[in-house]
């Protein structure tokens, strides 16, 4: 496995960018959104602007159509103001896996904007973008938020149409919003929710919801469940911020108990397991022959298959691959990923039965605060540890917002806070009070 893209000339934007291409695209001239600026995960297809995915593989892609979630946004009229770096394909937590090098973080000098959505979110922390679209498989919406000091939102598995997301794990993922307050990531998916004809796992739930309206801080009488296996394993300075909004939330009229999610420990395993094992199978269609590197190969199609490969994907994104063909192999199907699947199963079952006694439940979105450059990129066991809070949500397929709870030792710290099904508005009501 080579540790780098270096046989290919893959242009660094500088050696830490938000930015992939920077590119307006003026929506049209009225609309709920007119007026404000959005930056774009390059995952996300814009017609006629490169898509890399982070990626050499994709280096020259220029889609020749918009995502669904970009046709709303620049119907309800809104600016377009560039594609935002992340980690390669979606594949992991720091935004250092991108092979455009990685991107800073506004809100913690020397250290990550968490990922893989990293640009997006350091770009509404900046103040280059009002809002920023993500996505999340497993929590790459929520990861950066915390990060950074910003909003974001993991929308119920449905809400949003993945039409034009390139995809990693399809099972997973969803299009999410970023904003530096609650109402305005709640406007944002606003415009982005709701069914599409393109995209056969979008649902009609949700799709009359007036999430903006929900943002009004009115938490009389909510009922918190706290799970225990969320918080107890989280840094000291990361626990008490967390104590301290969940407190702020009580003495606005809500109230908590703590839960249990037994089955939780399976979830990081389980998570990478299928992460893995889809994306293995999604990222096979890349060949690199029109968009990524070109092969001075003569030979046969499988050696010039193989070296395109070779130099167009990063060692996380090979890591990946090679790991998920194992786990759907012939003989080891049912031993991991069959396994992964009935983990899956449990997990969702927990919360579903944590969410009927409970209207939200709340965790630390990340269990550490944001790592220094270059702390966890030779280490993808730490990193894939750090997910532990946020992909047991999408295994689910939950709604979840990150919300902004403070600092420690002046790095931010992220609430998380997690509805059942299709509970948008509860959620945003909930993260509005953290506001307050
Ligand atoms: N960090 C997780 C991963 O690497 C989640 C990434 C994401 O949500 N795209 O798979």
């Amino acid at each position: 496995m080579s540790a780098s893209h270096s046989p290919l000339e893959v242009a660094r934007v500088s050696e830490s960018s938000i930015f992939i291409t920077e590119e307006r695209i003026v929506g049209e001239d009225e609309g709920q959104l007119a007026g404000k600026t959005v930056a774009v995960k390059d995952n996300i297809s814009t017609k006629n602007v490169r898509t890399t995915c982070g990626s050499a593989m994709l280096e020259r892609y220029v889609p020749p159509y918009d995502a669904t979630a970009i046709k709303r946004l620049k119907e309800a009229g809104a600016t377009i103001v560039g594609k935002t770096n992340m980690d390669e394909f979606g594949m992991g937590s720091t935004t250092e896996t991108s092979a455009f090098g990685p991107a800073p973080n506004p809100a913690a000098e020397g250290h990550v904007p968490g990922g893989s959505s990293g640009g997006s979110a350091a770009a509404v922390a900046a103040g280059e973008a009002d809002l920023a679209l993500g996505s999340d498989t497993g929590g790459s919406i929520r990861n950066p938020a915390a990060f950074c000091g910003v909003v974001g939102i993991k929308p119920t598995y449905g809400l949003v149409s993945r039409y034009g997301l390139v995809a990693y794990a399809n099972s997973l993922e969803q299009i999410g919003p970023f904003a530096s307050s609650v109402e305005d990531a709640a406007a944002l998916l606003d415009v982005i929710a709701g069914p599409d004809e393109r995209d056969g796992t979008s649902r009609k739930e949700g799709a009359d919801s007036d999430y903006a309206s929900a943002a009004d801080g009115d938490i009389d009488g909510l009922s918190i469940g706290v799970p225990t296996e969320l918080v107890e394993g989280a840094d000291d300075g990361v626990r008490e911020t967390f104590w301290d909004a969940i407190s702020k939330l009580e003495s606005q009229g809500a109230s908590y108990h703590e839960v249990s999610l037994p089955s939780i420990e399976y979830g990081v395993a389980a998570y990478y397991v299928l992460a893995m094992s889809e994306a293995s199978s999604n990222l096979a269609r890349f060949d690199g022959v029109r968009y990524g590197p070109a092969t001075e190969s003569d030979g046969n199609w499988n050696e010039a298959f193989a070296e395109v490969r070779e130099q167009g994907f990063g060692p996380e994104v090979k890591r990946r691959i090679l790991l998920g063909t194992y786990a759907l192999s012939a003989g080891y199907h049912e031993k991991y990923y069959g396994k992964a699947q009935d983990a899956r199963a449990w997990v969702k079952r927990d919360f579903d039965d944590a969410l009927s006694e409970a209207d939200v439940l709340a965790s630390p979105t990340m269990p550490v605060p944001p790592f220094e450059l270059g702390e966890s990129l030779d280490d993808p066991l730490k990193m894939y540890l750090s997910d532990a809070n946020t992909v047991p949500v999408n295994l689910a397929n939950l709604p979840a917002i990150s919300v902004p709870a403070g600092k420690t030792e002046k790095l931010p710290v992220g609430l998380q806070l997690i509805g059942p099904v299709f509970g948008e508005e509860t959620i945003i009501r909930a993260a509005s009070a953290v506001e307050e």
